[in-house]
């Protein structure tokens, strides 16, 4: 038999069979996702803003109350005559989310969080050198812990690391927690039953920041300034992933090829004048006025992303007394310095409003989005 080969077409999204229970949850992350970003609303709301018909928003608001998901309440009377429309809304306090922070230097934090993203416990624990499995062991005691005091049924786990991770939730490579190829969401998952969502942890921060960060809709970039440098950006109301689950990876980018060594081998990066730690030295050494310096760095190396995606905001997360003040200050003006014009117009250059919670929260919005399917 001879078979004829076709060049490799590229199709833009996977397509596939569509099952009813695909249209069915469809509708549900609609609706949910109204819910989420307007508040409360009335079924004849609900169908106009979704385009759905009144009757299938009965049907899908019917099994979330059922759920428990959302409940029903009158709208206030305001000097109108007749019967208050019935609104409905997210049952904030419905489920509780567990969620966990790996980003810090030495210490893994997790806590629960309701649906609007507010953290009601917290459990911290010193990673005193765990690597490897024993890291991952740590892991699984904060979120036992969290589930044992949960006081709302858990609707799933997610977690930010440092590193790789995979679609799958593989952390392919973590160096600081000795983590290569490591599948943490499957083991979690077996352990406690629930869904698990794990991602790098400037991904997870730029998700926080994203959702209940006031940020905009025009493309967002979260710069993560910790041991390490990262980044994770946001575009069209997407996660940005790239070729190898590596997008972001802004912070081994050599600046400097005679610059200070990298944990990565290589001389210079963004990450050797960036890193908390390479900023406290850099003010022992020279003064405050040397961040502005540093600022001026990050802008040229963060002028061309800028440029390139014509990004909304640029969020610097981290130690707040290093990088607000002079550094963000150097960093805007060198971006604007060295973009058009329509790059720099409506351009926010700031710092992240959520503070250290950021990748706790944005943990949270991993889950909300793949088991509620909002953001
Ligand atoms: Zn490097």
């Amino acid at each position: 038999m001879t078979t004829v080969s076709t060049p490799a077409r590229r199709a833009l999204r996977p397509s596939g069979r569509h099952l009813p229970e695909d249209t069915r949850r469809h509708h549900r992350a609609l609706l949910l996702q109204l819910l989420f970003r307007h508040g409360p609303a009335s079924r004849a709301d609900l169908a106009r803003a979704s385009g759905l018909t009144r009757v299938t928003v009965s049907d899908v608001v019917g099994g979330l109350v059922a759920e428990g998901l959302v409940t029903e309440s009158a709208a206030p009377v305001q000097g109108r005559v007749g019967k208050p429309p019935v609104l409905v809304q997210l049952a904030e306090e419905s489920r509780q989310i567990v969620a966990v922070d790996l980003s810090a230097d030495g210490v893994a934090t997790g806590a629960l969080l309701n649906l609007s993203g507010d953290v009601q416990e917290r459990r911290s624990r010193p990673l005193e050198g765990r690597r490897g499995e024993d890291a991952v062991a740590l892991v699984h005691a904060i979120v036992a812990e969290l589930v044992e005091v949960a006081t709302r049924p858990v609707l799933g786990i997610g977690v930010g690391t440092p590193g790789v991770v995979d679609a799958a939730g593989v952390v392919v490579d973590a160096p600081n927690l000795g983590w290569h190829d490591t599948a943490l969401a499957e083991g979690l998952r077996s352990a406690f039953d629930l869904p698990v969502f794990v991602a790098n942890d400037a991904n997870t921060a730029v998700l926080g920041e994203h959702t209940f960060g006031d940020a905009g809709d025009g493309g967002l970039m979260l710069v993560r300034v910790g041991t390490g440098v990262g980044s994770g950006l946001v575009l069209e109301g997407a996660l940005l992933h790239g070729h190898r689950s590596a997008a972001g990876e802004v912070g081994h980018v050599v600046i400097d090829p005679d610059g200070a060594e990298c944990a990565c081998g290589r001389r210079g990066c963004l990450e050797t004048v960036l890193a908390a730690p390479r900023l406290r030295e850099r003010v022992a050494a020279d003064g405050p006025d040397s961040l502005a310096e540093v600022g001026a760095q990050v802008g040229v190396a963060l002028a061309p992303v800028v440029g390139t995606l014509n990004l909304h905001e640029l969020v610097l997360s981290g130690p707040l007394e290093l990088l607000d003040g002079p550094l963000l200050e150097a960093v805007d003006r060198t971006i604007r310095e060295r973009t058009m014009p329509v790059s720099g117009d409506q351009l926010v250059v700031r710092t992240s409003a959520l503070g250290d919670d950021v990748v706790l929260v944005g943990a949270a919005v991993l889950v909300l989005a793949g088991q509620l399917g909002v953001s």
